[in-house]
């Protein structure tokens, strides 16, 4: 017997997007129910190819989903909210439940995603969540006193025997269902009615989850994988409980069950993994590192210890030979029970290296994507098991040494100046109490100053300049003309609409980190390296692979010719150096930490020209700060330390009267508070619309210090707020903060409205800054 080779999930989308296409294409009513599905079958059927083509020998079923994995374990279990429930379960149903209707008609809303602010309301849509601190999102379960635990959506069996249909004699390829544990779907679950404790829901959840597996192992399946992703957690008492009582009852059950966990150690946990009545456990063995000699030494040598040293979550090649050396008493230790895995699903990493023509090539020898990565899990198998093709190990090993000398990702000047960090004071000159008033005197500004957020409806006419520009349809001149053109059109309208302070409106940025990308040194940019995001919704991470310099200033010249149209102020744009990294690939040889340093350093230098050019205040987008919080709360702080420090780098070099503002498009701040206070910008806007000036109670309660500019208006909306209403809403802000520190502004970017929305809501908002300033 040798070690076996599985995986734990594959991307569904297609090498070129092809699911998304005709999901949205069939959301349109241009495709038929049979095209989506012949669509779909294809799909799953290519996979199984590839995998089988690798060298996997058992194969991931039911990591397969229209939409969302999580939402095909709620349609399987029988939770549906009453309101999208109807005689009998079909596709459409789980589309609503995703994408929602709209109240008014009985369309689906196509634009993307209505968030569930009152879930009584007809047709609303489930609400979204990241996938632990993946970019994939999840529809959270939602759980209501008549919700009844009972098998509704039979597609799991479906496809199962789909799959084993291709189950041909005198092979040893197999399939293993994956489902999402009862345990993890329970804590990720909302309970709406609370009138049930959540915990007391898991003796009727395992009785359903029993008869999944049975129905599985009567079809013929041998293992199932069953992912429980929050044995990554610290957790409580209970939910250890609920672990025990969980597999008690489980392994009652005639099937193997491999318990996956992915994305960090077990830390706390160890004890209570080893200990569960399963036939094995999968572990990350990257994200797990620390832990994995100790799981080694633990874990029962009868059972299947399944490990993870392929990265599922990013795009290098790993390092073969390495680990391969690491195994090596795993192997003494279990023999055939040792399986070899990427580290998680591969639903996080784009599909296919090889369909990208564009790549630097050395570069590219670098990479593994999706289909490279099932690859690697052979040779590593291989290679324990004293069968490796020798020239494939060798060409590894070769490409891996030749990436840690190699001048395209060292680059001696960012680092000698990475190693003088010290000497960078992250401070700036003055507290804010005294920069505050030179600021006042400087800018001039009225009680309830009014702004926006950057960036301004993007026109059709914008879009394609763009595209024809990249085309090489329009000269560089001809480009440049035609945003300043855009420029000079969106000055006026602010200077109509009486803004106080104005930007230049990010004509020429495609999106906030590409933009910055693409312009750095270290950064690279694929063609199809699409990721799911959420249902049809991909995204295109870059990739960061070297040491980050900054040839020349981005943004100056625009905001130069900007702030030469107008005696107003003329708020500069950069996207910060935490949402840059957290929104890209980046390097496994460094610290993300060092990585964000690199970036800040080069935003640094940005802020600086900026200010040289005339631009004195300066807006640093820090999107993604709480999105890169680490999964076990113990190491927040560590996180929040660089992340907070990146942003003070970028910012600390300016004169005191030179106004920083940040912008963060959510308002969960009552656990980052005093970090987001330690980053010390001037100014900063948060979404806080939709809840009513509710979510401003974290900087009252922690009296946080600066000013504040919270969205007085939702765009994600295509409605027009009133005077009234905005009104109503800063009133009740001057009652939280006082007025002198408060601002004016919509929650986010304007760049996905049109101006027919955006100009009389706008209006709105300083007409409503207006009747304030009379009244304080
Ligand atoms: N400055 C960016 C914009 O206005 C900020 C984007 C955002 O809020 N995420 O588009
Ligand atoms: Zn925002």
């Amino acid at each position: 017997m040798t070690i076996k080779t599985h995986n734990l999930g594959y991307p569904r989308i297609g090498d070129k997007r092809e699911l998304k296409f005709t999901l949205e294409a069939y959301w349109k009513g241009e495709k038929t129910l049979a095209d989506l599905e012949k669509q779909a079958r294809g799909l799953r059927y290519q996979n199984v190819q590839t995998q089988i083509d690798a060298g996997i020998e058992l194969i991931p079923v039911n990591d397969f989903a229209y939409y969302d994995q999580v939402l095909n374990m709620s349609t399987l279990l029988g939770v549906i909210p009453k309101r999208f429930r109807q005689d009998r379960f079909d596709v459409e149903v789980a589309f609503r439940m995703a994408r929602g209707r709209a109240p008014s008609d009985d369309q689906p809303c196509l634009d993307g995603h209505d968030h569930a602010p009152d879930k009584s309301k007809a047709g609303y849509a489930g609400a979204m969540k990241k996938w632990f601190d993946t970019n994939y999102h999840y529809i959270v379960p939602e759980l209501y006193d008549d919700t009844e635990f009972k098998i509704t959506d039979t597609r799991l069996f479906d496809e199962v025997a789909e799959s084993l249909a291709l189950k041909s004699d005198g092979t040893n390829i197999d399939f293993k269902p994956v489902l999402v544990g009862p345990v993890t779907y329970l804590y990720l679950a909302e309970n709406v009615s609370n009138a049930i404790p959540k915990l007391s829901r898991l003796p009727s959840l395992l009785a359903v989850y029993q008869q999944v597996l049975q129905k599985l192992a009567d079809l013929g399946i041998n293992w199932v994988q069953i992912d429980e992703p929050i044995l990554g957690l610290e957790l409580s008492t209970e939910w250890h409980n609920a672990f025990n009582q969980a597999y008690a009852e489980l392994a009652q059950i005639p099937v193997k069950l491999l318990l996956a966990t992915y994305f960090e150690t077990l830390g706390d946990n160890l004890n209570l993994a080893c200990n569960l009545p399963v036939a094995g456990l999968h572990y990350d063995g990257l994200r797990g590192e620390k832990q994995l000699k100790d799981l080694v030494e633990q874990y029962p040598a009868e059972k299947v210890l399944s490990l993870g040293l392929v990265d599922g979550r990013n795009i290098w090649k790993t390092d073969v030979n390495a680990a391969i050396a690491s195994l090596k008493a795993a192997k003494t230790k279990f023999g055939d029970h040792l399986w070899i895995a990427p580290s998680c699903s591969l639903l996080h990493v784009p599909v296919n290296l090889e369909v990208e023509e564009k790549l630097n090539p050395e570069l590219k020898t670098y990479l593994a994507f999706a289909k490279q990565k099932l690859a690697e899990v052979k040779l590593l198998a291989d290679g324990l098991n004293g069968q490796a093709d020798q020239q494939a190990l060798q060409a590894n090993a070769q490409a891996i040494a030749a990436k840690q000398t190699s001048k395209l990702i060292h680059n001696a000047q960012v680092q000698a100046r990475l190693a003088q960090l010290d000497q960078i004071a992250l401070d700036r000159p003055l507290p804010y109490s005294e920069r505050e008033k030179l600021q006042k005197g400087k800018f001039n500004l009225p009680l309830f100053p009014t702004t926006t957020i950057g960036s301004f409806p993007q026109t059709q006419e914008i879009r394609q300049a763009r595209r024809q520009f990249k085309n090489g349809e329009l000269t560089e001149a001809q480009y440049i003309e035609a945003m300043q053109a855009e420029i000079r059109d969106v000055c006026e309208r602010q200077e109509r609409m009486g803004i106080d302070v104005l930007v230049h409106g990010e004509p020429e940025r495609n999106d906030m980190v590409e933009y910055f990308g693409e312009q750095l040194d270290g950064y690279a940019f694929t063609q199809f390296g699409w990721v799911q995001s959420y249902g049809s919704r991909c995204v295109k991470p870059p990739i960061i692979f070297g040491d980050v310099s900054r040839p020349k200033p981005m943004t100056v010249s625009w905001s130069q010719y900007a702030q030469s149209q107008t005696d107003k102020t003329m708020k500069g744009m950069l996207t910060g150096a935490v949402t840059m990294l957290q929104w890209s690939f980046v390097r496994n040889d460094q610290p993300r930490e060092t990585t964000c340093n690199q970036i800040a350093l080069t935003l640094r230098d940005e802020v600086l020209d900026l200010e040289k050019a005339g631009i004195h205040m300066i807006q640093i987008d820090e999107a993604a700060l709480r999105e890169g919080l680490p999964i076990k709360k113990s190491d927040w702080a560590d996180y929040l330390r660089w992340a907070v420090n990146s942003f003070r780098m970028t910012t600390s070099g300016v004169q005191n009267d030179t106004q920083i503002h940040t912008h963060m498009c959510y308002s969960e701040f009552n656990d980052i508070i005093d970090a987001v206070a330690a980053m010390d910008a001037d100014v900063i806007t948060i979404e806080t619309s939709k809840s009513n000036m509710k979510l401003l109670d974290a900087f009252v309660d922690f009296e946080y210090p600066n000013e504040i500019g919270p969205g007085v208006y939702d765009i994600h909306s295509p409605n027009i707020p009133t005077v009234e209403q905005m009104v109503r809403l800063i009133e009740k802000a001057a009652k939280l903060i006082p007025a002198e520190r408060l601002w004016v502004n919509p929650d986010c970017g304007l760049k996905t409205r049109g101006w027919a929305e955006t100009e009389p809501a706008l209006a709105n908002m300083v007409k409503a800054a207006q009747q304030l300033r009379a009244q304080f």
